[in-house]
């Protein structure tokens, strides 16, 4: 275990379309490191890296106008657009050689950047990863909160290691994210990934806030495939599901096949016209349903053969 006092603290911050809230998050988040590094928690070599994931709006140009008038300021600008996952990756990646610890947290100060301290805190005493947990989800919609957590029972299910309530703020040391390194895989679902590290690791609580401006850039449709690709990624246990069902199917079938086979020996078969077309359509449902579950592996069988990079950086604007 290695301990380092005041370490040099880099908030890696993705953002995709925020020139809404880039103003005001910079403002607080600056604020907030002064406060720090005045009280010798963090050097004063921290910064705050914002990594612009091919947005469409006048992002780029404040994280550059901030990037000169601002000692805090760093700035990577991804070539397009790669999702959360990837730039968290970018963000992390890049800087990694240049910091002791980093932290990701998103645009919209949804995550209390109170418990910075906290984070660091942890670290010093010995932890590599901290988890930043929701305390509550309250201020969120109803129907966000329960997807959520229906999403992390089945992950549970599905023999997924995820902290529970815990999204992607988070404090990693340098060698946790050198770890995070090793992980090659194209199909990225970074909360069930750091787990597998190890590492002495913590969690804090927090309250999360609502966006306090735009809008979220996850609409459900996003969500439901960033679940899928959790769920897939992580565990083939949906496979094995389906093996179980074939062999239970099958069996089914031989016992209702010797049931008809007695009964037409004893001459009282008739004509059954319902039973076959219901059948025909069950089957074949279930077949088309275990053919495109195995094809989702597959596809990510092929994907992960390519290696293909993750993300290119564009530009870093280093201090
Ligand atoms: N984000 C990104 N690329 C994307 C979508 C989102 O970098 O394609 C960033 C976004 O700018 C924000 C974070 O990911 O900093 C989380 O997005 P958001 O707040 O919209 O998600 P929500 O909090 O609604 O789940
Ligand atoms: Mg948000």
């Amino acid at each position: 275990m290695y301990m380092k006092k005041c370490p040099i603290l880099y908030i890696v911050v993705p953002c995709y379309n925020e020139e809404e809230v880039l103003p005001e998050t910079t403002r607080r988040l600056t604020e907030k490191l002064g406060h720090m590094t005045e009280e010798k928690i963090i050097s004063e070599s921290s910064r705050i890296v914002y990594v612009d994931d091919g947005s469409k709006d006048g992002t780029w140009h404040l994280i550059e106008e901030y990037y000169k008038e601002n000692p805090y300021v760093v700035g990577i600008k991804s070539s397009r657009n790669r999702g959360h996952q990837n730039t968290l990756l970018e963000g992390m990646f890049t800087v990694v050689d240049d910091c002791d610890v980093i932290v990701t947290m998103d645009a919209d100060l949804q995550d209390d950047i109170e418990v910075l301290d906290e984070f660091i805190h942890e670290y010093l005493h010995g932890n590599d990863i901290v988890y930043g947990v929701r305390k509550n989800r309250k201020k969120d919609s109803w129907f966000k909160r329960s997807t959520a957590h229906a999403f992390y029972h089945m992950m549970h299910l599905l023999g997924a290691e995820v902290v529970y309530d815990h999204a992607d703020y988070r404090l990693m040391s340098q060698r946790a994210v050198h770890a995070l390194m090793e992980y090659g895989e194209v199909n990225l679902f970074l909360r069930g990934i750091v787990p597998m590290i190890g590492y002495p690791c913590t969690t804090v609580e927090y309250e999360r806030n609502e966006r306090f401006a735009g809008s979220s850039k996850y609409p459900l449709k996003k969500m439901i495939s960033f679940a899928t690709d959790g769920i897939t990624s992580l565990s083939v246990k949906p496979v094995r599901m389906i093996l179980a069902l074939g062999v239970m199917i099958f069996l089914i079938s031989i016992l209702v096949m010797i049931y008809f086979i007695i009964g037409h020996l004893r001459g009282m078969t008739i004509p059954g016209w319902a039973s076959t077309v219901v059948s025909i359509w069950g089957i074949g449902g279930l077949q088309l349903l275990a053919i495109g579950v195995i094809g989702e592996y597959i596809g990510k069988i092929y994907m992960e053969t390519k290696r293909r990079p993750r993300f290119i950086v564009e530009e870093y604007l280093k201090k």
